[in-house]
């Protein structure tokens, strides 16, 4: 399938529409059309080459071109590609990565629910709350609690759990009984109050408590959140914050979900991202990293606590996916989650990666621009500001992070902008060499857009 960039920019425009994208804007723009990668690089269809630190949409943790995988899918595609998981049927490859889940998973989670996306699997999770609260003769308790600048999915229930208002203004969300409280943004909400990181870390957990008064503790089902939010600007709690959640949610009875559809499979430096967060979720939600984004693959880690009751209760949960347990997702996901183990990745970024990403933005902290600098295992932020000494704020409608990523574009880099915080997540194969590689294009696209904003007086 050999065209050139502008047929393939025009038969985008005519047919494609794109997720979370201004179709107008991109078809007077022009898509960027990725053609081929290899370990973390990218190629787009001028031959244009570009380090990937975003890992796709923070999924390729494998990095690209993995043999082992594409092997896994291959084979399994040749015996059995599909077969279904309902009706007393299954296959192997989704019960042996259901096993292999529960062997990876903190103590206490040995069941799954296998779904097809991070979106899905939420979705999942809000029935499966309410069913649970339901069998335990507590129907009432139906409201879950998530925060402001959440990402959990673009499902309904996915995009109502989510905290984004953006998602919010459109069809009529969020669904009922779904409740938000502020995020753990500690330079949105901190900072201004002059509260150390960890005062503002249990003050954010007190706004849950509060909630949860103000609604009724026996109306309560669940809290969720992500360990780290990614989507909202790799948003990184006070060390105080989750342990404080989970205190209060033991307090009240209630549940605890961690959306690790980002933070799970070793992106923080441990398997999942409560587990650096120090929480002991009921129920945490996974996609993304499972298949290293090579096919698509979500659900449910369940807990004991729920699993005991959804089994022991009996009657049939009314809940499923065709592609639940897909035998061909399932064998690349046995595949990658096993890549995982024998590379060790989750160690590598523990000990080696993370405390290694954690020293470079140390340094790139330093630059005129950059107001807050913040890693979490391999996923790391960098604030924008106007006035590094007084931590002012670009006005918004300058877009400075798409300026950024503008530069980063056109010089080799994938870096995203959320708002002022530019933000990376590379594969967890990436060197200390290409970390310092994509250090020097951070810096230069730093410089550069330091130079329009001299250039165009933004800095006054
Ligand atoms: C990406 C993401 C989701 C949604 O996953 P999809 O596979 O896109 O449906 C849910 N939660 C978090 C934290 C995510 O980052």
């Amino acid at each position: 399938m050999t065209r050139t960039t502008q047929e393939w920019q025009a038969a985008d425009a005519a047919h494609f529409l794109h997720p979370f994208t201004d179709f107008q804007s991109l078809a007077r723009k022009g898509s960027r059309v990725i053609t081929r990668a290899e370990n973390i690089y990218l190629w787009d269809s001028d031959g244009h080459k570009l380090l990937d630190a975003m890992s796709g949409l923070w999924c390729v943790n494998v990095g690209y071109g993995q043999r082992s995988l594409i092997d896994a899918a291959t084979k399994q595609l040749q015996e059995l590609p599909f077969y279904n998981a309902f009706f007393q049927t299954a296959t192997p490859p989704a019960i042996a990565l259901a096993e292999l889940l529960a062997e990876v998973a903190p103590p206490g989670f040995e069941h799954v629910f296998f779904a097809g996306s991070g979106s899905e699997g939420n979705d999942t999770v809000v029935r499966m709350v309410r069913r649970y609260w339901d069998l335990l003769g507590q129907p009432q308790r139906q409201v879950i609690i998530s925060r402001d600048n959440a990402y959990h999915g673009s499902t309904m229930a996915g995009a109502s759990l989510g905290g984004m208002a953006g998602m919010h203004a459109q069809g009529g969300l969020p669904i009922p009984g779904i409740e938000h409280i502020g995020q753990p943004y500690w330079w949105q909400h901190g900072r201004p109050q002059g509260l150390s990181r960890e005062a503002f870390g249990l003050q954010a957990a007190h706004w849950l408590e509060q909630r949860i008064l103000a609604i009724g503790p026996d109306k309560v089902a669940a809290f969720i959140g992500e360990p780290v939010q990614g989507a909202g600007g790799v948003i990184i709690p006070p060390a105080t914050y989750w342990p404080e959640v989970q205190r209060i949610c033991d307090q009240y009875g209630i549940l605890v979900v961690s959306d690790e559809v980002i933070c799970g499979f070793g992106r923080t430096g441990s398997w999942f991202g409560c587990q650096t967060q120090g929480f002991r979720p009921d129920l945490m939600t996974f996609a993304k990293g499972v298949t290293s984004g090579y096919i698509p693959l979500g659900g449910v880690l369940v807990g004991e606590r729920i699993a005991r009751v959804l089994i022991e209760r009996g009657g049939e949960f009314n809940h499923g996916y065709t592609y639940s347990g897909h035998p061909v997702a399932c064998a690349v996901g046995l595949a990658n989650v096993g890549l995982i183990r024998s590379l060790g990745l989750v160690e590598r970024v523990r000990d080696d990666l993370g405390p290694y990403l954690a020293q470079v933005y140390a340094s790139l902290a330093d630059h005129p621009l950059v107001g807050d600098a913040e890693t979490c295992g391999l996923m790391g932020a960098l604030l924008l500001v106007k006035d590094k000494a007084q931590g002012t704020a670009f006005p918004e409608a300058l877009e400075i992070g798409m300026v950024c990523r503008g530069h980063c574009f056109r010089e080799g880099l994938v870096m995203r902008a959320v708002g002022d915080r530019m933000i990376v997540a590379p594969p967890l194969v990436i060197t200390r060499a290409q970390i310092d590689e994509m250090a020097a294009l951070i810096r230069r696209c730093l410089d550069l857009t330091l130079a329009d904003a001299q250039r165009e007086g933004w800095l006054h």
